[in-house]
């Protein structure tokens, strides 16, 4: 791609808008950014864009900025149906992500992971496993580094593995990993792509461009990644935890096993794997499969995967006081993932729920919240509805605010006990991000004083 001298719109100044700003910059092109938010609220970046020589629009998305381009980069956080990208589209302008723009400069092959659950923690994992078995890797996207900003790190020899959400699949065009995956589609964000199928074939757009000399993983597990069996291009692999496969990596009793050409070769086994939680083995599952697709040896993913802990706010236990375990779930943004969570433990569960409300069913956590949970502590705007919603599944306490549910929890729990924050909502409402949030829970939980069991008795008896 030529983008020398051409007049390119980046849309939206987050950390990928930046990156693929200063990308752009750099290769001689004409760039400007324009962003909704204030200059006030921008600050930040905007000395170093203008320093570059990168004009700026803030507080409005004008119609000229748009008209007046030849190429338009939009940020994941941007909707792609936004009426200035529509009418770009109409005039013929051609709209694509900053994933789509990295790919016209990336080198080398791409390993592309989706699924609504579980990207960050398989993409690192993948990554490890890669690295340690000599490939020369980078990881980068959804996770945090802008695929654009590895775009010139890479070689033709390079594995670039990237984390890529339904947001950047909905803005590509010629993208096409060489090998793809698809962990899992459960309902998340339906208050952006609206319908659930709507969400499913945005992350089915993974597949879209790959061609026989390609890869594909699913999850033999999830029917909304059995549905899409029909539409794959590729040669079509599968990992399943709860029976064999045609080929793919599949749990055998105790063991993770992949077929291959007619063959099992053990790779490792289940105690091996240090990560908690039958929707962690998945994880694993679909790393040993791309792993083994990518020619790495069983010892070295045995390895990697044995070595590797809990990525930060995904079932991470943060401390143990007086018997309570805090474990931090942050990005339990969904659900799905919370109903994880609460499976990764026997019982006695002091769970916060709440935050921003996505659109979600929360009746969903009915069941396991009867069987695990002591009580749920509920914070944040969605507090009303899930209370709603959960009603009768567990004693509820209405905490407002993540500091008053740990003190809450603390307070109630028992030594066995765990205190889990897997809120199943966005973080918006009350904090920055789920990093941010998940932070101060760990602060929080930190901060705990040890109640001394002696001076607790004899509180008990005056
Ligand atoms: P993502 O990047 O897709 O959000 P993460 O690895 O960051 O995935 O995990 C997000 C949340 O989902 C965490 O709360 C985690 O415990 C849970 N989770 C991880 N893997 C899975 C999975 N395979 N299925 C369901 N939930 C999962």
């Amino acid at each position: 791609m030529e983008v020398k001298n051409k007049r390119v719109l980046v849309v939206g100044l987050g950390r990928s808008g930046a990156a693929s700003a200063f990308f752009l910059k750099d290769q001689g092109a004409k760039v400007t950014v324009s962003d909704e938010k204030s200059e006030a609220q921008l600050q930040t970046e905007i000395a170093a864009l203008l320093d570059r020589g990168i004009s700026l629009e803030t507080g409005r998305h004008g119609e000229r900025t748009f008209r007046d381009q030849d190429l338009i980069v939009v940020s994941p956080g941007v909707p792609s149906d936004q009426p200035q990208l529509q009418l770009a589209r109409t005039m013929g302008i051609p709209v694509i992500g900053e994933v789509e723009l990295a790919f016209r400069f990336l080198q080398g092959k791409v390993v592309a992971i989706t699924g609504s659950n579980g990207k960050t923690t398989t993409t690192t994992l993948v990554g490890e496993i890669l690295a340690r078995s000599g490939k020369k890797t980078l990881v980068g996207g959804n996770i945090g580094t802008p695929v654009i900003s590895l775009a010139g790190k890479s070689t033709p020899d390079t594995l670039t593995v990237l984390e890529i959400s339904s947001f950047q699949l909905e803005t590509i065009q010629q993208f096409r990993p060489w090998i793809a995956a698809i962990l899992n589609i459960t309902p998340d964000h339906l208050d952006r792509h609206h319908t659930f199928q709507a969400y499913a074939d945005a992350k089915a757009r993974i597949f879209e461009n790959q061609t026989p000399d390609d890869l594909a993983v699913l999850n033999a597990d999830d029917a909304a990644c059995l549905a899409l069996k029909d539409k794959v291009k590729a040669q079509l692999w599968w990992f399943s935890r709860k029976h064999e496969v045609e080929r793919g990596a599949y749990l055998k009793g105790d063991q993770i096993v992949f077929r291959g050409a007619g063959k099992d070769q053990t790779v490792l086994g289940r105690g091996d794997i240090q990560l908690k939680g039958s929707h962690n083995l998945e994880n694993v599952l679909a790393s040993v499969t791309m792993g083994m697709l990518a020619g790495c040896a069983p010892e070295q993913i045995r390895s990697a995967v044995a070595e590797f802990r809990a990525v930060e706010h995904r079932l991470e236990l943060v401390t143990t006081v007086n018997g309570v375990a805090f474990y931090n779930d942050s990005k339990a943004t969904n659900v799905d993932a919370t109903v994880k969570a609460l499976e990764s433990f026997p019982g006695n569960i002091h769970i916060i729920l709440g935050g921003k409300d996505k659109g979600s069913d929360y009746t969903a956590l009915n069941p396991l919240l009867r069987e695990r949970a002591k009580r749920a502590y509920l914070i944040g705007a969605a507090a009303e509805k899930i209370a709603s919603q959960i009603q009768g599944a567990a004693p509820l306490t209405r905490s407002g605010t993540l500091e008053r549910a740990v003190k809450q929890a603390f307070e109630a729990a028992k030594a066995g006990d765990i205190v889990l924050l897997a809120p199943a909502c966005a973080s918006f409402d009350q904090f920055e991000n789920y990093e941010q949030r998940g932070r101060i829970f760990k602060e929080l939980a930190l901060s705990l004083a040890p109640v001394s069991l002696e001076k607790a008795s004899l509180g008990d008896r005056a």
